[in-house]
């Protein structure tokens, strides 16, 4: 039988002195239903308390106690945090701070990933483990490291910084100088060895300067773990492997650390139930609505769409509360079951925490738990219980492919660009994430399915892929998006994408670039508005150059922040047009055919409606291909009725396609007109024949038959 996996991070090295403590957490793990431990995150030095002196026998009999209960380990390299012998005996592992300073021991991730003597430390830890462990069936997968994240500014970092950019820039200065503009402010490079890494206090305006300095952190971080999984597969080929990412981080680009391993994995900590304007504990804001479960859907289409629609592995989550947040709220009843159902419906083949016992000592003290500091079964217990039970009636979904009907864009490299360039605007409101999230959250709203993918993914699984803000639009991907157009997919392409070259220089031929000649549409200025201050925004001819000319649209309707003026050719249709400022009349939206597809341009940021108008012409004279859309009818007319706080998802199974119906508040609530019977209630009742009552926090599953095939633009496969 597939399984999901549930599983969590386990510590028995901080209860070694209490075997009683291990023998009682694995027994109650087995209570609780979970099939999978990680072990061995930041256990360094009790691996190796002494130079090579290695202790992996307490290890190996975890591992085999829990083999004993049916719970596989998740084994992790302890690369995250070394012990103190090695910074004592070999300060320059130590990372160098941005102002220059050696950093002290402590903490984790204070490593310089370019220290050849660390490396060595590394590999041999690491082959220590792998030569132990391979072959032993209780071990199911490598974590390798912990949260890979963070820069050193050492000399050898910086040296292996110019060696890079030789590689980079073709061993040529003057190409270097070009293509990093640095005749400005007086910058231009005489020497390889006059390069620095950027430091807040040394060189931080060069704007290319910077860019390729995150590039090369992220080959740098992704060589490092491609190192320590060499020293594995000396003594392991089979074992998959997985780094676990740190969702909408932006510290290091996750496309290129998932291209050197088996299995994408993430960590997710949002804090339910805060009110708006509160930290999401992903990297954002909770909106106006308080509908948090947007965001958290974002983030779990982000690891979906970064594995490609392959399953993907949820390796971290709070079963209580975080230490972190600005706030330290507790889940509520049922929210446990929902986030992680919710998961599993966003594409996870796993539910793990962090973490099972919590510790008495140090910064995670206050971290949420499975069970308490003294072993203590409790509320939290009971639920992760509870979750066991649902995931076992989930299984036939494990393993297998999403399926997805639209692909938004987020490009790590397009986020440094916007983040840290002066202007257009300074107010905290370019809003790239926040775009990126409320197209995926409109055309959910559509009854369409949405992965968020990197620009390097294959779009052709996809009908309709939207660019949101993609500042720097490389040529290679915009050729990709102009045959999937020319195939019949449909692109939304928005204001303040293709504006910069890979070097952050301003897209010679004018932009969208490499888009704009196609399109016939190009951008001459760009206009930013104050907060609060808005243009309206009129369709033409009343809606009747959208769609299929029948479409009712309300006028009118408005734009905020950001307003490209543009200059549009034959090809190019107006939609919509400015209502005010000295640019009324001009195009605000258009059309343009390419080939058997569509391509169309947001010049604006649209308010709710207006985006919500867009989007469902743009859904509406979009070709889903032979299956039709994701969701069939009349799922697709029942969820598109659906009014918050309520929200779906889907996903295939063998038996069909599950659709999924989450409660993600404290207040009951009641929806008619479900087309099918449940198969499974959560927190929730059947009322009459085709009405559920969700209780706050519950949730509904129903089965769609048949499940449907993948698809690929143009064909069918099964
Ligand atoms: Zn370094």
């Amino acid at each position: 039988m597939r399984t999901i996996l549930h599983g969590t991070d386990y510590y028995p090295e901080q209860w070694l002195d209490q075997p009683q403590v291990i023998e009682d957490d694995l027994a109650l793990m087995r209570d609780a239903g979970i099939n999978a431990v990680t072990l061995g995150v930041f256990a360094w030095s009790h691996l190796e308390p002494a130079e090579g002196h290695y202790q992996l026998d307490w290890l190996e009999d975890v591992i085999r106690r829990a083999g004993d209960r049916d719970i596989k380990t998740v084994l992790a390299t302890p690369s995250g945090a070394r012990p103190p012998w090695m910074a004592r005996r070999y300060p320059e592992i130590l990372r160098t701070l941005a102002d220059g300073r050696r950093a002290r021991f402590g903490g984790r991730h204070n490593h310089c990933p370019t220290s050849s003597v660390f490396r060595e430390k590394v590999r041999a830890m690491n082959e220590q483990l792998a030569s132990r462990f391979s072959g032993c069936s209780e071990v199911i997968l490598w974590h390798v490291s912990n949260e890979y994240q963070g820069t050193c500014f050492c000399e050898s970092c910086a040296r292996a910084f110019r060696l890079w950019l030789r590689a980079e820039h073709q061993d040529d200065l003057d190409l270097l100088n070009r293509r990093w503009w640095s005749s400005f402010w007086s910058h231009r490079y005489s020497d390889w060895e006059e390069i620095e890494p950027p430091t807040p206090h040394g060189e931080y305006q060069l704007h290319a300067q910077v860019i390729d300095w995150k590039r090369f952190v992220s080959h740098q971080i992704a060589d490092f773990a491609r190192y320590e999984i060499a020293a594995i597969r000396r003594h392991d080929t089979g074992t998959p492997t997985t780094v676990n990412l740190m969702g909408l981080h932006a510290s290091l680009n996750a496309a290129e650390l998932v291209a050197v391993v088996d299995r994408v994995s993430g960590d997710i900590y949002p804090t339910w139930g805060l009110p708006p304007g509160s930290d999401d504990g992903m990297l954002h804001t909770i909106p106006e609505s308080g509908d948090l479960f947007r965001n958290y859907a974002f983030s779990l289409a982000y690891y979906r769409g970064l594995s490609g629609g392959q399953p993907w592995l949820l390796m971290e989550s709070t079963p209580g509360t975080t230490n972190w947040h600005q706030v330290g709220r507790l889940k509520r009843p049922g929210a446990h079951v929902l986030s992680s159902l919710a998961a599993v419906a966003g594409g996870a083949d796993s539910v793990q925490y962090f973490q099972w016992r919590q510790g008495r000592g140090g910064w995670e003290q206050f971290h949420g738990s499975v069970i308490d500091h003294r072993g203590r079964k409790g509320r939290t217990f009971d639920e992760v219980a509870e979750l066991s039970g649902i995931l076992n009636q989930l299984h036939d979904l494990a393993g297998l492919s999403g399926v997805a009907d639209a692909a938004v864009i987020l490009d790590t490299p397009s986020r440094w660009m916007i983040n840290q360039a002066s202007g257009p605007r300074n107010d905290g409101r370019r809003g790239e994430i926040e775009t990126a999230m409320r197209h995926v959250d409109s055309l959910t709203r559509q009854g369409l399915t949405v992965d968020v993918v990197p620009s390097e993914a294959d779009v052709n699984r996809f009908s309709i892929v939207v660019l949101p803000m993609v500042a720097e639009l490389g040529e290679e991907t915009a050729r990709r998006l102009l045959r999937f157009v020319e195939a019949g997919g449909t692109l939304l392409v928005t204001y303040f994408s293709g504006v910069f070259d890979r070097w952050q220089r301003l897209a010679e031929d004018g932009y969208p670039a490499w888009l704009n000649k196609a399109m016939a549409v190009s951008v001459v200025e760009l206009d930013q508005l104050a907060v609060g201050e808005t243009v309206p925004i009129r369709w033409v001819g009343n809606g009747s150059a959208v769609g299929n000319g029948t479409a009712e649209k309300p006028n009118p309707v408005f734009a905020r922040e950001y307003c490209e003026i543009v200059e549009t050719g034959g090809a190019a249709q107006t939609v919509a047009v400015y209502g005010g400022q000295f640019y009324a009349g001009s195009p605000a939206i258009t059309r343009t055919t390419v080939g058997k597809g569509t391509i169309w341009y947001e010049a604006c940021r649209l308010d709710d409606t207006g985006l919500d108008q867009l989007v469902e012409t743009v859904v509406d004279t979009s070709d889903p291909g032979a299956g039709g859309w994701v969701l069939p009818e009349p799922w697709r007319g029942f969820v598109r009725s659906l009014q918050l706080p309520l929200r779906w998802m889907a996903r295939r199974a063998d038996s069909g396609l599950l659709v999924f119906l989450f409660n993600p508040v404290d207040a009951p609530c009641t929806v008619t007109g479900i087309p099918s019977s449940p198969m499974l209630l959560c927190r929730a009742e059947t009322v009459g024949t085709d009405a559920v009552r969700i209780n706050g926090w519950g949730s509904a599953v129903y089965r769609e038959a048949p499940p449907p095939a993948t698809r690929i633009r143009g064909q069918s496969m099964h």
